[in-house]
């Protein structure tokens, strides 16, 4: 499932070329849904992720590259829905906590034991 109905007009400023960065997506996440996204709210909207993860789950056990694909863009884009509706910076939030490495031990190389999530 896409994230809405598309709607040019409801954009602003210029579509993403080549190469993007986390923060010009959820820039631009937030120039084409953020009214609906507010609306809908941050529960209403996790619900909508949590089907997206669902749909990655389905497509990576039995689908195509395309469709594997398509479905992680979907689910990025409502992770970054519900960033912009709880005021998160992604790119801010990601460079906190992962720009010097590893969370769990520092390293850029992880070596972190196995049984530990970092
Ligand atoms: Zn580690």
């Amino acid at each position: 499932m896409q994230h809405g109905p598309s709607n040019p007009s409801a954009s602003s400023g210029e579509p993403l070329r080549a190469a993007v960065s986390l923060a010009d997506f959820q820039d631009l996440i937030r120039r084409m849904y953020l009214e609906k996204d507010i609306a809908r709210g941050i529960d209403g909207t996790f619900m909508w992720l949590m089907e997206e993860v669902g749909e990655l789950a389905a497509v990576l056990r039995k689908g195509t590259h395309a469709e594997r694909s398509a479905e992680f863009a979907d689910v990025l884009a409502w992770l970054a829905t519900i960033a912009n509706v709880a005021g998160v910076d992604l790119s801010e939030a990601v460079m906190r906590k992962y720009g010097s490495g590893c969370p769990g031990c520092g390293q850029l190389v992880c070596v972190c034991p196995d049984a530990g999530k970092p």
